[in-house]
């Protein structure tokens, strides 16, 4: 038996002149409501915001049909890679099992499609608010029909690996152990020097030679062969393997898309394994999602994708402490108080520590995880007059990250906080947080949003032409920013700042739902609420 889906359960219809349903798609007309400011400084030192409301006006496409998906993990046998494996397969398989709380059934906690909701309007007789589950908005691949499978350069299969991971209860691992011990991470691309040296034990598992263009094209068969083996419409891939160190970006090597193929062909040192992996999906058309803070998606690599109109998306889970971060130093600044430092220490034992124990990668994820304050700062020049002055960003608050590995505590990482904060009057406010984050149970439905949402992606063409001609749609651009709730340096656009606030990542993201099904946005003004 399959515990139940609650799309099974319920639907939304909705009725609107701007909104078409067929049996291939939902169609709707819509228009985004924005402001378009001129910023005009006068003589006498004064600004002026001259401001106007503006529209644009889409038509959205979205496929109804749920493709059979599969979903390709890179660092299979890692702690992510076997925890999201054993939620599938509890789920799928309805698995129960004890611990010393009792009787443990499976869900989805922690998952934004899965186990949140969203506001989808006001009822209408009684006026209260409705909510209905976030997945059940636009069709989404059920997790449970996920077919797994992936590359590790460890060879263990992942019944053994999830033993090695120590994240499950035993009466769980145990009853998985059916299903588990057949699985087999496919050989990957090993380049020791982007990883911690304390990873070559485990490398048993790896293409040999190191001719990088031979190894782009056994990736690029890998993908073929998965899709072709399970009968899949698409398949997704994720990196949830190590962090690697940054690549170096040298012009002339990977700076553009046709250089970047050229030093695939040359074996230039300077091609990480997970660019690689990203290449054989632009070109296998597999949307790609990077878990993992290093800079994988090199400029030519980003060039690569907008010419194949390819789906990609990263950097980095968002999923405790810079999740936290996010969420309160978005309150303390909209409130009006103002960080002046926040210290973040963590310790955890796991092997994703082990490798950010020497400096390379440890600097990676110190990268991933500085940078997310900074769209706040920008956004307050009352608490932060200098924002925005050229080389400032970054500088205004004190923002110190530090990781250490303690095997001891495994994978349950400590993450402690400080932020300190200047009020009114010279007053000063400390919040010191201590977060236990059982990693990879936090991580794990943050990478299957990943794979939902991206699929979704797919799924949705657009035009802007009115009349709405079937060859004038296309599909969105190919960084997949609408996933930024879930990604701690979410990749931007050209010329656009990322957007690191969490509540206006979620709002964007769910307002786009609601978008694709023709209804406006959550604007929370509640009016009925607020006049006689
Ligand atoms: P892990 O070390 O347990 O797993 C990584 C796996 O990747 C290992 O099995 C390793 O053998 C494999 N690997 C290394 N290089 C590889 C390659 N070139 N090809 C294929 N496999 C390779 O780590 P984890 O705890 O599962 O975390 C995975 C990644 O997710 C890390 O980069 C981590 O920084 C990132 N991440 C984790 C969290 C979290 O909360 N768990 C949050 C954000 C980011």
């Amino acid at each position: 038996p399959t515990a139940a889906r609650h799309e099974d359960a319920m639907s939304i219809k909705v009725s609107s002149p701007n909104v078409k349903y067929d049996d291939a798609n939902i169609t709707t007309k819509y228009s985004f409501q924005d402001t378009a400011v001129n910023v005009v400084r006068n003589a006498d030192g004064t600004t002026e915001y001259q401001a106007q409301p503006v529209s644009s006006e889409y038509q959205f496409k979205t496929g109804r049909k749920v493709p059979k998906t599969g979903l390709m993990m890179i660092g299979w046998g890692g702690n992510n890679g076997t925890t999201l494996t054993a939620s599938v397969l509890a789920n799928r398989h309805n698995i129960s099992w004890h611990n010393k709380e009792g009787v443990q059934t499976p869900n989805f906690y922690g998952s934004l499609v899965r186990a949140s909701t969203i506001r989808l309007g006001h009822d209408a007789q009684t006026g209260k608010d409705v909510y209905v589950p976030f997945g059940s908005v636009l069709p989404t691949v059920h997790p449970n029909d996920l077919v797994l499978g992936g590359w590790d350069i460890s060879g263990m299969t992942i019944d053994a690996a999830t033993t090695r991971a120590k994240v499950l209860d035993y009466d769980l691992q145990r009853q998985l152990v059916s299903y588990t011990s057949s699985m087999k991470p496919l050989p990957s691309v090993y380049y020791p020097d982007f990883i911690a040296a304390n990873q070559g034990e485990r490398a048993d598992n790896v293409l040999p030679g190191n001719d990088k263009q031979a190894h782009l094209e056994q990736l690029r068969a890998d993908i073929r062969n998965f899709k072709a083996q399970n009968g899949l419409e698409q398949t997704i891939v994720v990196w949830t393997a190590n962090t690697e160190r940054y690549s170096q970006i040298i012009p002339g090597v990977n700076d553009t898309a046709d250089n970047l193929m050229q030093a695939i062909k040359d074996s230039h040192a300077e091609v990480s394994p997970s660019t690689l992996f990203v290449v054989a999906c632009i070109l296998e058309n597999a949307p790609y999602i990077n878990g993992a803070p290093q800079n994988t998606f090199v400029p030519g690599c980003i060039e690569l994708a907008e010419r194949h109109r390819a789906f990609i998306g990263g950097d980095d889970l968002k999923t405790g402490q810079t999740r936290f971060k996010t969420a309160l130093a978005e309150m303390l600044v909209n409130a009006g108080i103002k960080p002046l430092s926040i210290a973040s220490y963590n310790h955890l034992g796991n092997n994703d520590g082990a490798n950010l124990s020497v400096p390379q990668t440890f600097q990676s994820k110190e990268l991933s995880k500085r940078g997310v304050v900074d769209d706040l700062v920008e956004s307050n020049g009352l608490l932060y007059p200098r924002a925005g002055k050229k080389g400032l960003p970054g500088k205004e608050i004190d923002h110190c990250i530090v990781i250490k590995y303690l095997p001891a505590v495994g994978d349950g990482k400590v993450a402690m906080d400080d932020y300190y904060s200047e009020l009114t009057l010279g007053g000063r406010n400390r919040i010191m947080v201590s977060n236990i984050c059982e990693d990879s149970l936090l991580a794990t439905p943050i990478l299957m949003d990943l794979v939902l949402l991206a699929e979704l992606m797919t799924r949705i063409t657009y035009t802007d032409s009115q009349s709405g001609d079937a060859d004038s749609y296309q599909t969105m651009y190919s960084i997949m920013s609408l996933l930024s709730f879930s990604l701690k340096a979410p990749l931007a656009k050209k010329g656009r700042d990322a957007v690191n606030a969490i509540s206006r990542q979620r709002n964007g993201l769910a307002n786009f739902m609601k978008a694709l099904i023709g209804l406006p946005p959550n604007d929370d003004v509640a009016i009925s609420d607020r006049i006689w």
